[in-house]
């Protein structure tokens, strides 16, 4: 990726928080069903609201334009989206953006993992949360842990480093397999994100406030076996992150929506497959770049103009409360996570 020095735009919002980071999702569809993100029958969204490959590019390279260095894949499942090795060529191209990055469950992951190094991209965190096979089958409903682990090898093998794994714990779920994943990613020289479990989407399958693992109780656990040292590291994202006193070069990170609010130093936007610029996870303002881009197709300057104003309107901070109704309707999948 090569850098543009041209560029000098920057998005601020109204609280002074840079925006440099945008998530982008590349399809509300997935090849899994897991049980914190989705219901077991879900409707997607019919294809022609979905924005098209040269759509997303366009959208992507308008955020470039405008400061932003890093761009997240997300989804849905981003590769299982027809057409996506084309997209990922696209945007490993985009001056100006320094990481181009991915998050994924991973099955597809053998066969893309090396059209991914080759497009320049510079991290994937594999989503994670059982290393038992038929544990990992309920909890994403289809998922096969086989496939996924065969993934993350390949990925090592063509030679990503800092490869990360997310894992959503849930209690009496997979509480106890904590250890074993941090051994693991040990294992693996890779980092670990603990995830708290977010009221995103109505589901029925579990009592969300019931099965709520807070990060430092997921911390003590790991304590116990691998004493850690809290590290000041700051990737992009809201993780905070702990280190081995071992040595262990890993990192562990905490992604506490509840237990340790995030916004004040919010960086990211997000845009859902279907195009609407979402300014925060936990609430509904967004603006629509896909009418933007369906009115002018392939101009770059009404794009760019609707961001600069979309800033105007990002929210301070979110509110998850888990013993209330759920209150964004949407579902992680149509956020991109
Ligand atoms: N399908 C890809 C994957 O699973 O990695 C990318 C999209 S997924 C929505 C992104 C991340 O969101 C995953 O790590 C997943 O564990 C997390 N996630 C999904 N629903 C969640 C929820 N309700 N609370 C917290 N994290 C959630
Ligand atoms: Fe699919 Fe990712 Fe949601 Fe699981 S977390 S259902 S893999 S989008």
């Amino acid at each position: 990726m090569s850098t543009d020095t041209s560029q000098t735009e920057t998005l601020v919002d109204n609280f002074g928080r840079r925006v440099d980071y945008v998530r982008l999702s590349v399809t509300d569809r997935c090849d899994f069903r897991c049980v914190y993100c989705m219901a077991e029958e879900m409707t997607f969204l019919p294809r022609e609201k979905v924005l098209t490959l040269e759509e997303m590019h366009l959208i992507a390279q308008a955020f470039t334009e405008l400061g932003v260095s890093k761009i997240r894949l997300t989804g849905g499942e981003p590769l299982i989206r027809r057409g996506v090795d084309q997209l990922l060529e696209g945007l490993g191209q985009l001056p100006n953006l320094k990481e181009l990055v991915m998050t994924t469950n991973g099955s597809q992951l053998k066969a893309k993992a090396a059209l991914l190094k080759a497009c320049g991209m510079k991290r994937i965190n594999i989503s994670l949360d059982s290393l038992k096979a038929d544990r990992f089958r309920e909890i994403t409903r289809t998922g096969d842990l086989n496939k996924v682990i065969e993934g993350i090898d390949e990925a090592l093998a063509v030679g990503f480093k800092n490869l990360k794994l997310n894992a959503v714990i849930l209690k009496h779920r997979n509480d106890d397999e904590i250890l074993d994943l941090v051994r693991f990613v040990r294992e693996r020289e890779m980092d670990i994100s603990f995830i708290e479990e977010m009221p995103l989407g109505n589901i029925d399958e579990h009592d969300r406030e019931a099965a709520f693992m807070s990060s430092d109780a997921i911390r003590s656990i790991i304590e116990s076996t691998y004493p850690l040292l809290s590290s000041s590291e700051k990737t992009a994202g809201p993780s905070r992150y702990w280190r081995f006193q071992d040595g262990h070069p890993g990192r562990i990170g905490f992604i506490s929506p509840h237990s340790h609010n995030f916004c004040g130093d919010c960086n990211r936007v997000r845009v859902t497959a279907e195009g609407r610029l979402l300014l925060c996870l936990g609430n509904e303002h967004s603006v629509d770049l896909r009418a933007v881009v369906r009115e002018h197709p392939g101009e770059i300057e009404p794009v760019k103009e609707k961001i600069r104003q979309a800033m105007k309107i990002k929210p301070e901070r979110h509110y998850f409360n888990l013993a209330e109704e759920v209150k964004i309707l949407r579902f992680m999948n149509t956020t991109g996570g």
